[in-house]
């Protein structure tokens, strides 16, 4: 069939194209794309001719021979495509996936894709291809959608929202009453944010150089916020308020902010990150005095258990994610990314229908 897809031309901007979309195979699922969130991996992504969007959200609008999951007409959110035999993957750590860094790059195991331009293949990046009217996923990506949210709202819950939630509830799991600082509070970090309030941390302390961000961070419950252009030392800032904090989480990939989380963390510390390219080598001295770092890729999520767990918080008032988004119609993509490029929003979301 010919769907619509924003693909990124010789100078670097987005233009929409009619592309050529093949019939789900027997594993696979047609989804009709409500909507797609803009997320920093897509902005990093970018220039390598893929096609780009990997927080979708839509409709089934046809299910391959095999697929018994989901049917025509099923609202569903779009996470990471695994394997489902790997060894991982049948202890339910499908974020440790075998075949995950292949599914990466948006092909299938026989190295074909669903989508093309004028008879040239076209790979969407990690199999979801959201930047588009359609699309044709592995079923494994997709998640039921429940709760009372709206359809385009949940787009950011398959990347985004769940690897900072999951970065605190799955691999962090803060005891109560233990303190806890978000390092860059982009919607990754104000997820974790609001994770942490859920696990009942105290203090929860936001670090970030943008004030809106900030200021959302507090109306998500942190409870002490640095700004990193108006302090000197930001480890002092962080010990001034606790004395140190026991689990740290760096969204930001920053040297200054890292740098920053390592003095501030306490003897027996938990710190992760997921910034591309950051992470933090403790010292001989510091491991011993058991501070410890991880990236837990994806915040350690299966999708199908933790986004209805997370849409269940979002329905009591516990985690209401969507006050970060900002909908863009789906031709505006260009100044979407340009909003997020330059910190005045901080979850576009493009809407398809
Ligand atoms: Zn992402
Ligand atoms: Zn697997």
């Amino acid at each position: 069939m010919k769907i619509t897809a924003a693909l990124e031309s010789d100078s670097g901007m987005f233009i929409m194209e009619e592309l050529d979309l093949e019939d789900p195979r027997n594993d696979e699922v047609l989804v009709k794309v409500a909507a797609c969130g803009v997320c920093h991996t897509d902005m990093v992504m970018r220039g390598r001719h893929y096609l780009l969007g990997h927080e979708t959200s839509g409709t089934v609008v046809k299910s391959g021979k095999k697929v018994r999951a989901f049917k025509p007409g099923d609202r569903v959110v779009v996470a990471y495509t695994y394997c489902g035999k790997c060894s991982a993957c049948k202890d339910d750590r499908t974020y440790e996936c075998d075949c995950i860094h292949h599914f990466f790059g948006g092909e299938r195991p026989d190295g074909s894709t669903p989508f093309s331009l004028s008879g040239r293949q076209v790979f969407p990046l990690m199999r979801q291809g959201g930047f588009s009217t359609y699309t044709v996923c592995h079923e494994k990506a997709l998640t039921r959608a429940v709760g009372a949210l709206d359809l385009k709202s949940l787009a950011p819950v398959g990347c985004g929202v769940m690897t900072g939630a999951g970065s605190v509830m799955n691999y962090l799991k803060p005891e109560k009453g233990k303190p806890l600082a978000v390092f860059g509070t982009g919607a990754v970090g104000l997820s974790a944010v609001l994770a942490a309030g859920i696990c009942g941390c105290n203090p929860v302390i936001a670090v970030d150089k943008i004030s809106t961000r900030l200021s959302m961070a507090c109306e998500f419950g942190a409870t002490h916020c640095i700004n990193t252009g108006e302090v000197e030392d930001i480890a002092a800032s962080v010990r001034d308020i606790c004395g140190g904090i026991d689990y740290g989480f760096d969204t930001s990939g920053n040297r200054l902010l890292l740098e920053s989380l390592r003095p501030a963390l306490n003897k027996g510390g938990k710190a992760c990150g997921v910034g591309i390219g950051g992470s933090i080598n403790f010292s001989n001295k510091e491991r011993n005095d058991g501070k410890t770092w991880g990236s837990p890729d994806t915040g350690w999520s299966v999708p199908q258990k933790f986004i209805p767990y997370l849409l269940s918080l979002q329905e009591e008032g516990k985690f209401p994610f969507e006050k970060m988004i900002h909908f863009y119609p789906f031709n505006q993509i260009n100044q979407a990314f340009k909003d997020a490029e330059e910190g005045r929003t901080i979850k576009p979301v493009l809407v398809m229908e």
